[in-house]
């Protein structure tokens, strides 16, 4: 592992243990060895990650998304406050520079069907009389049913996403975790594949996903005769042990992860 440390190049990263294993040779026995390996606390440059300090390229590092309170009038009447991550002013408006991970659906070229709103105030937020909730915290991607559905590496992605939860949620619903590089440290966020028709084969919780890699199929479980794919992203909250969290809803639980607009992390074009 150690070794690792010195072929970092200006895009990649590697891994370090964050702990000295008892065996782990010092720098006497390795000249380019960093000391760093017996603290445990990660050096500057580099972020904890589970068992191991993550290094992180200053050049591939995201700005810091804040969560702001908004709110927004239930159907009942009752007014909601919420907190949610608003799209970053760096990050372009427009949804169709984005990546996806399904072709476009719409004529011309276009993706969203319906974008993401909880930033807005209450009067420019989704409603429809077949809608239970009040605005959107998500991207809907209309497509053929059946049309594969694969995994795409956010901007700032440290490592492959896992699968955290593959079952019914909206509808029949993929969960990934992805590590983002942000403000100088690492943070998980979740992805959430919505409405899905099929979940492919492999994708099972705790496995790795990769970019590319088939997540499922497009459908309208739960959202019968729309078609289409509700790719949501969120947060996770400082101080949440993923690991620690029940497999489903609780992932998706305000005080587990908060909602953020998907510009933010999708990759560009
Ligand atoms: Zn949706």
């Amino acid at each position: 592992m150690v070794t690792a440390f010195t072929v970092l190049g200006a895009k990649s990263s590697a891994l370090v243990p964050a702990k000295a294993p008892p065996s782990l040779p010092t720098s006497e026995s390795d000249p380019a060895a960093p000391t760093l390996a017996l603290t445990n606390t990660c050096p500057r440059g580099t972020a904890p990650d589970h068992d191991a300090c993550v290094h992180l390229d200053a050049t591939d590092d995201g700005p810091v998304a804040e969560a702001r309170p908004n709110s927004h009038r239930e159907r009942s009447g009752r007014w909601a406050t919420y907190e949610q991550i608003p799209r970053l002013p760096e990050r372009p408006a427009d949804y169709d520079v984005y990546r996806y991970p399904i072709p476009p659906g719409l004529p011309n070229g276009h993706y969203v069907v319906s974008g993401y709103d909880l930033d807005q105030p209450d009067a420019k937020q989704r409603r429809a009389a077949t809608l239970s909730h009040v605005g959107h915290g998500a991207v809907d991607l209309p497509q053929a049913k059946g049309t594969p559905v694969h995994m795409i590496t956010l901007e700032h992605q440290e490592g492959d996403a896992e699968v955290l939860y593959a079952g019914t949620l909206f509808g029949t619903t993929v969960v990934t975790r992805h590590s983002l590089r942000e403000g100088g440290r690492l943070r998980d966020y979740v992805m959430l594949f919505g409405h899905l028709d099929s979940i492919a084969a492999g994708v099972t919780v705790g496995v790795p996903i990769k970019d590319g890699q088939l997540v499922g199929a497009v459908g309208d479980t739960a959202s019968p005769r729309i078609v289409h794919l509700h790719l949501e992203v969120r947060r996770v909250r400082d101080g949440i042990d993923l690991t620690k969290v029940p497999a489903g809803a609780p992932l998706i639980a305000d005080s587990v992860t908060v909602v953020c607009d998907p510009r933010n992390v999708l990759p560009l074009k």
